[in-house]
């Protein structure tokens, strides 16, 4: 007899909130400035972080009360994570949504945060904060991190 399925296994809308919680990888991708062009419209990732964002781990230092210092940020639910287009293409809820498993380096599979940050596929050490960034324009990227 086979056991039943780990919470990342199961359709997004089967789970809990605190499995819903935990299916975030930690990344801190959504947590990076973009800029528009205001011509174009186009969208140009950065290296900028949001500035209540660790950037030594890439954890929200304050993620209970995050909206409270930055109205703005992203609430990810079950109802709206089809419609954000911008989310990496790693991200957990993402890959989720669509069907897909999670990536070999994400935490549940691995138990370590370390590893997923060891591999590059964490913005930890490799982003600066917004409070000492400077202007954003300074900061385009050609690809996503
Ligand atoms: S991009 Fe997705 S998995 Fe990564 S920190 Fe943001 S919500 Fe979590």
């Amino acid at each position: 007899m086979t056991g039943e399925a780990p919470f990342w296994e199961k359709p997004l809308h089967s789970l809990d909130r605190a499995e819903w919680e935990a299916l975030c990888d930690g990344c801190g991708k959504c947590c990076l400035h973009k800029v528009e062009d205001a011509d174009s419209g186009e969208i140009y990732p950065t290296n900028v972080a949001c500035r209540l964002l660790d950037v030594t781990t890439a954890r929200c230092s304050d993620y209970r009360h995050r909206r409270a210092f930055v109205p703005d940020c992203l609430r990810l639910t079950k109802g709206n994570v089809d419609d954000i287009n911008w989310l990496p293409s790693s991200c957990a809820y993402k890959l989720r949504a669509a069907g897909q498993p999670l990536p070999e380096w994400h935490y549940l599979l691995t138990g370590s945060y370390q590893a997923m940050i060891d591999g590059g596929h964490s913005v930890a050490g490799r982003v600066v904060s917004e409070t000492e960034a400077g202007p954003l324009e300074h900061h385009i990227l050609e690809e996503p991190l």
